[in-house]
């Protein structure tokens, strides 16, 4: 059974695409979202995220980033600010993602920063959390999703983390064509549902979009919103291909 949330299907092409390919992947996909009961969000590379914007034309397409920085500007080398993404069209911004915490050995500490600029910034912070395989097979699921919550979200106000959404993505399921089960998945986003209305209250927790990430393709979409707690999808390689792509923001 579905709650009444909206649901949030967000692609993230990661570092992939030219400027001609997102033109054209953009324009492929319009017609085929403009029956689809979900928000669809596209989380680009920024080269590309104006150039994606200009081909929405308006439409109900969101186009985002999937990084930036904490500071506003400054000699950071390399780096993006919020407010430049949202100069050139960006709605909402990936933090946090795994291949940022792992890879680039991101923080909780730094990507509650992160998270705290983008909502000054007025762009909508995705929140990706997840347990590696070792944490998985170790028991440790519960510690290391609380952990991330509480330090990712410390003193974020119940009024701007209902601004966010958060992403569950099994570091495990990532990539690996190992998709959680849509009972695991299930399970999983209710005890975070639940850790975040004991700590930020029920309301918001009622009410913030949950996604789940990894390896979710057209055979598995449907089953994974089909659970209670699952608002949404966190799609990677599958969001590359347009045919893909269009049958998951079709599941129904
Ligand atoms: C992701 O990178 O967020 C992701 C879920 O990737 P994939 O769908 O390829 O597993």
């Amino acid at each position: 059974m579905e709650s009444d949330r909206q649901i949030v299907i967000t692609g993230n092409w990661k570092m992939n695409k030219s400027t001609e390919e997102t033109v054209a992947f953009v324009k492929g996909i319009l017609p085929k979202i403009e029956a689809a009961n979900a928000l669809i969000y596209l989380a680009v590379p920024f080269t590309v995220i104006q150039p994606a914007v200009e081909a929405t034309g308006g439409s109900k397409l969101v186009i985002g980033a999937q990084n930036m920085h904490d500071a506003t500007d400054g000699a950071f080398t390399g780096e993006i600010a919020g407010g430049m993404l949202k100069d050139v069209g960006a709605r909402f911004v990936i933090l946090g993602h795994s291949e940022r915490r792992h890879i680039f050995n991101e923080s909780n500490s730094f990507i509650n920063s992160k998270i705290k600029r983008a909502l000054l910034d007025e762009i909508q912070p995705v929140l990706c959390i997840g347990e590696t395989l070792e944490e998985h097979e170790s028991g440790k699921i519960e510690e290391v999703l609380y952990t991330q919550l509480k330090e990712s979200l410390e003193d974020i106000t119940p009024e701007q983390l209902a601004k966010m959404i958060i992403a569950y993505e099994p570091v495990w399921a990532i990539g690996t064509d190992k998709t959680a089960t849509p009972q695991h998945a299930q399970d999983t986003h209710r005890l975070c549902r639940d850790y975040l209305a004991d700590k930020w209250g029920k309301e918001v927790a009622d009410k913030i979009v949950m996604q789940y990430g990894g390896s979710v393709k057209p055979e598995n979409a449907k089953s994974l919103l089909e659970q209670p707690d699952i608002d949404g999808l966190l799609v990677g390689k599958a969001s590359l291909n347009l045919d893909f792509f269009s049958q998951i923001v079709n599941y129904r």
